[in-house]
């Protein structure tokens, strides 16, 4: 008998692109090297994205939604990667080119499986998953740039999300300020517990700002783009940077050359997806050391494949705290 298993897979419809709990079976599946049992996955704003179809993520039809996984080794034609062997994939192109991870086997290409840090459990490394291994790229690239050999403070925006939190939590093991920017000021002795030392309305920051304002921060991480972004450069003290890796505010940047070619200040891109092994590597040790797990506890919830839909549409809204670990099977 031939075994079924759920998977979470984006259909071409008549009205567009649709994704709906399905059943695969092994067959179904790509012919990569790897086969992969999946424990568990995660919700990130892309896989919101994805499943609504506010954004066209997923680049050929059907695709199996999902870019974060852990699991284990089932069998592997490459020699590097052993059965049992306990693995995670965060991006290079799942959900969007290759076969994703909402579902409870995947095959897979050898280049894109990391091992499973010794210091995360699968489901931890869920629940830093993406968001969470971007915000400590964002992190290295502040720290490369020399960023953070001073005090702060440090803005990070869109806060309560699944970059800001674990940004926050980031930085403020190191010792720094940390001043929280989000739309939710509720969440305030949530973003303080985490390590947030002042906490801020995203109002202030999400209108068309001038050029060059008041320097208040040595550096930043900015997960929002467009007038946020502008506006966290503009405030920039003299050779700071700020690390950019997202668009919930809006993909555009409009802003002017003056905070660079004035004050120094550095706009440092981050891209998580095809980022190299090596620096994956630097990332996740980085996690390993700095963050703190009952923090990270603090910021998850757990959910399943069939609460998918209802999620996604509520990352999309802005109204996910933290991260969501998706428990597959
Ligand atoms: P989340 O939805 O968890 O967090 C985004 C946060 O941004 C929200 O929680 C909210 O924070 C804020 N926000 C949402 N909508 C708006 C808006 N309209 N205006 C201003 N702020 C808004 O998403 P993730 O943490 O998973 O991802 C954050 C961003 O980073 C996304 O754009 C994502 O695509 C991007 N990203 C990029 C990666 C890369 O490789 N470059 C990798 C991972 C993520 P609050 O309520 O506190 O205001």
């Amino acid at each position: 008998m031939t075994r079924r298993f759920p998977a979470m897979l984006i259909r071409e419809t008549e009205g567009g692109p649709r994704a709906g709990l399905t059943e695969l079976s092994l067959a179904d599946l790509p012919d990569h090297e790897v086969l992969v049992e999946i424990s568990h996955s995660s919700l990130n704003y892309k896989d919101g994205l994805a499943i609504t179809g506010k954004a066209r993520i997923a680049r050929r039809l059907p695709m199996v939604a999902g870019i974060d996984l852990a699991g284990v080794v089932v069998s592997s034609r490459a020699p590097q990667w052993q059965p049992g062997d306990q693995v995670i994939v965060n991006g290079w192109g799942l959900s969007e080119t290759e076969w994703g991870a909402y579902s409870r086997f995947q095959r897979l290409k050898p280049e894109f499986l990391t091992r499973l840090p010794a210091g995360f459990s699968a489901a931890e490394a869920m629940a830093i998953g993406t968001a969470g291994y971007t915000a400590a790229l964002c992190v290295l690239a502040l720290e490369d740039h020399g960023t953070l050999a001073g005090p702060g403070p440090f803005l990070v925006t869109g806060a309560a999300g699944g970059v800001g939190t674990i940004a926050i939590a980031l930085l403020a093991a190191r010792g720094l300020e940390v001043t929280a920017s989000t739309g939710r000021v509720s969440e305030e002795g949530f973003l303080r517990g985490l390590g947030a030392t002042a906490v801020t309305d995203r109002a202030s920051l999400a209108a068309p700002g001038k050029p060059l304002q008041a320097e208040l921060w040595a550096g930043g991480i900015d997960a929002v783009g467009s007038h946020t972004l502008a506006n966290a450069l503009a405030q920039t003290r003299y050779g700071g940077a700020i690390a950019a890796c997202g668009l919930a505010g809006g993909a555009d940047l409009p802003g002017t050359v003056m905070p660079h070619i004035l004050r120094s200040v550095a706009l440092l891109g981050v891209d998580s997806v095809m980022c190299p092994q090596a620096r994956r590597a630097r990332a996740w040790a980085l996690l390993e050391r700095d963050l703190d797990r009952a923090k990270l506890a603090g910021l998850t919830h757990r959910a399943k494949l069939a609460d998918l839909p209802q999620l996604a549409e509520q990352i999309v809204a802005g109204q996910i705290r933290g991260r969501t670990v998706i428990e597959i099977g």
